[in-house]
């Protein structure tokens, strides 16, 4: 960018760094998403700036094994809504590594492809320290790059572990990646998948089973009749390798986004979402002030109470909430 047509840019101040993020700056929208990350004390106000600004993005929720292809499919997915001429972040969760901001290997390999594209923004989070709420902080980064004019916010999650589930409660259309291995749709079954899925993908369709996986995943879908006009949740093959099926993919979240808003579910999911996020909120102060608590005189007191047997924890509650 030319400095000589631009006014300076101010990346110290909370307001300089909101202006700077909304007018495309990947530095400040970086900066923006780290205080997030750690839980800086001025997210209430980050989130104060952008909230007016949120509401635009299709959030799409990926997730499957470890190995399903995931990331290669995210990548292909990425490069189709960039041929349609959409900005598309991509936020990748790992609970379980200590790695951030887009250090991780993969993202390394993925930033390649979308090298030097100021319209691809590439994120990961991991469990940095003991700040937990990954799926809190995952919501409010989500907030972040909806405000910063994103069109397609990718949310890949591996794995089916708790968090995991969480983090996919955020988005509107949720993307199963399966891989034509043993007792794939069995745990698919066992993770709770099921109902979380709105489109299944049959990955690696280049392999010999695929076709028994997806006459499966049809039996399976079978047994659960959906509601009047309601979704018939689509199985599709893919092989994100070559870009097969990758396009179909595309179009089918479109009809399902397209199936939300007709139906008026878009809706109620916003509304669960921010429910969940007023409810994260209000459970990170409570446990900030409990701890804090415990640390006066009187806390001390009353778990030294505790220890002794005097007071139970329900009493300990009522009297740390000064609610019966
Ligand atoms: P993730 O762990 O789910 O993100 O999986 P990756 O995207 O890292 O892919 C795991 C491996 O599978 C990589 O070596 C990919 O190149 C490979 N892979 C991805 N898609 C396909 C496919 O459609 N066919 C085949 N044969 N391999 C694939």
């Amino acid at each position: 960018m030319n400095s000589s047509t631009t006014p300076a840019l101010d990346l110290t101040s909370l307001d300089g760094l909101v202006s700077a993020m909304r007018a495309g700056h990947r530095l400040a929208l970086s900066r923006l998403i780290s205080k997030v990350e750690n839980r800086s004390s001025d997210l209430s106000e980050i989130i104060m700036r952008l909230y007016p600004f949120t509401g635009g993005a299709q959030l799409i929720g990926i997730t499957g094994p470890p190995g399903a292809g995931k990331s290669t499919l995210v990548d292909r997915l990425a490069a189709a809504y960039r041929a349609q001429g959409k900005r598309v972040a991509i936020v990748a969760v790992d609970p379980s590594s200590p790695f951030t901001g887009g250090a991780i290997l993969g993202d390394r390999i993925r930033m390649q492809a979308h090298y030097g594209d100021p319209n691809v923004f590439i994120r990961s989070l991991g469990t940095r320290g003991k700040h937990g709420g990954l799926s809190h902080s995952t919501k409010e980064v989500v907030m972040v790059l909806d405000a910063a004019g994103f069109d397609v916010i990718l949310v890949e999650t591996a794995g089916v572990g708790q968090t995991e589930l969480e983090v996919l409660r955020l988005a509107q259309t949720v993307v199963v990646v399966l891989v034509p291995e043993s007792g794939d749709s069995i745990q698919v079954m066992k993770a709770g998948l099921m109902e979380i899925a709105d489109l299944f993908v049959v990955n690696k369709s280049d392999r010999p089973e695929s076709d028994k996986l997806v006459r499966e995943l049809h039996t399976m879908l079978s047994l659960v009749m959906p509601e009047e006009g309601g979704w018939h949740q689509p199985v599709l093959k893919t092989e994100a390798v070559r870009d097969q099926g990758v396009k179909e993919l595309s179009e089918s979240i479109d009809e399902h986004q397209a199936h939300l808003t007709r139906t008026g579910v878009r809706t109620q999911k916003t509304a669960e979402f921010l429910k969940s996020e007023v409810l994260d909120i209000l459970t990170e102060k409570l446990n900030q002030s409990v701890l804090l608590a415990f640390q006066t005189t009187s806390g001390r007191e009353l778990l030294s109470d505790l220890l002794a047997r005097k007071v139970n924890p329900y009493q300990a509650a009522s009297l740390l909430s000064g609610q019966p």
